[in-house]
């Protein structure tokens, strides 16, 4: 049995030293890997690239990088094969699903060839977070190379309020085009993802439900929050859930319903008012008011191979390293042990205006 990699080879620090893992000694995977406090490692989002068409406000603005930033040269992104190999190390500690994100995931060029790979693992649920603009052209394919379902980022209906958002000149129309090009082809049920900000976007609430309401679609709400270290984020800028669901629940009566799964992070409710299956639900997403740390079992892979154990994370792990220096599968996946056994990340449980100021790394590199 191999042990675990020499840390000094394999970590990486931005600015700061990782704390070595301990020497888990050989580890078979069986399947039931925790963490220190006790959560399982069940979902991986993969980056597959640090660009993107958009600018949001709460990723990647551009009045701090303006037209410098400083994206990676492509001979630092993990190719393909990296990434299916690696998909393969974590499905041998208990992933079940594997999200793709970005950056723009559909700015990866033939994005459909790594769906395709991962699909030919078998026994992995693909998802993809994209903000639409190339969905309607890309839905099909990325179906028929074994995607299963899209998360649609969209905050706003109106084209004004959505360029305050996402800092782009580009039609909703398009993004509504994208999300009904993804249900033609079968990557249901789609989810719409809106990040609500006070004074930019929180009056497109109600309108956003008026629309997706009876669409099939699930609509979810996410508190804005101080990922990365540029988004200038402020508590005051939070609509706390508790008011969005007053907000919708003021025109259509909701109630809460039941997780579908053990630490699904949306609070799922459905409309009251209406005997049509069809009317459907929202969610909300209450990382600020009400963490779910306790529940996460997310692990994040940057675009560059960098592995990170929580969004807010400061510093992550280089499995790129191992992949192209002369690592054995079984070596990674003691390391991956080594890592994940001593994780305690729960940033959301102990945020404040203090936290938010810490050199996180951005999310368009790290994955939403
Ligand atoms: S703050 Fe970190 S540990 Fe907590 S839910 Fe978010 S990603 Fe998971």
């Amino acid at each position: 049995m191999a042990k675990i990699i020499p840390l000094a080879d394999a970590r990486i620090v931005h600015g700061a030293s990782v704390p070595a893992p301990h020497a888990a000694a050989s580890f078979a995977p069986t399947g039931v890997l925790a963490d220190t406090r006790g959560r399982a490692l069940r979902d991986l989002r993969v980056s597959v690239t640090d660009r993107c068409n958009f600018r949001c406000v709460y990723c990647m603005p551009k009045d701090v990088y303006g037209h410098d930033y400083p994206f990676l040269p492509h001979a630092e992104l993990l190719t393909f094969e990296e990434i299916a190999r690696l998909a393969r190390v974590f499905k041998a500690h208990g992933v079940e699903k594997i999200r793709l994100t970005g950056g723009e995931p559909l700015l990866r060029r033939h994005l459909e060839r790594l769906v395709a790979m991962l699909s030919d693992i078998g026994g992995l649920d693909l998802t993809l977070t994209t903000n639409g603009a190339l969905l309607a052209k890309k839905a099909r394919e990325l179906k028929d190379a074994g995607l299963n379902r899209v998360t649609v980022s969209l905050d706003a209906l109106d084209d004004g309020v959505f360029r305050a958002m996402n800092d782009v000149d580009f039609p909703v129309s398009r993004v509504l085009d994208g999300i009904e090009a993804a249900a033609a082809a079968g990557l249901a049920p789609i989810k719409i993802n809106v990040v609500v900000k006070r004074g930019v976007n929180d009056s497109e609430i109600l309108p956003m439900a008026r629309h997706f309401r009876n669409s099939g679609h699930i609509l979810r709400f996410i508190e804005y929050m101080d990922v990365g270290h540029t988004n200038g984020w402020r508590l005051d800028d939070v609509v706390p859930s508790a008011e969005i669901i007053r907000i919708v629940g003021h025109e259509f009566p909701l109630e809460p319903i039941g997780a579908n799964y053990p630490g699904e992070v949306a609070e799922r409710w459905r409309y009251l008012d209406s005997d049509d299956a069809e009317a459907g639900e929202i969610g909300v997403i209450s990382s600020v008011t009400q963490a779910f740390c306790k529940d996460c079992t997310r692990a994040r892979l940057a675009t560059d191979g960098k592995l990170y154990t929580c969004l807010f994370a400061t510093q992550g792990y280089d499995l790129r390293a191992l992949l192209r220096g002369s690592s054995a599968d079984e070596e990674i996946i003691n390391y991956l042990a080594a890592i994940w056994s001593q994780r305690a990340d729960r940033y959301s449980e102990i945020r404040s205006e203090r936290t938010a100021a810490l050199p996180k790394i951005e999310m368009s590199y790290i994955g939403g």
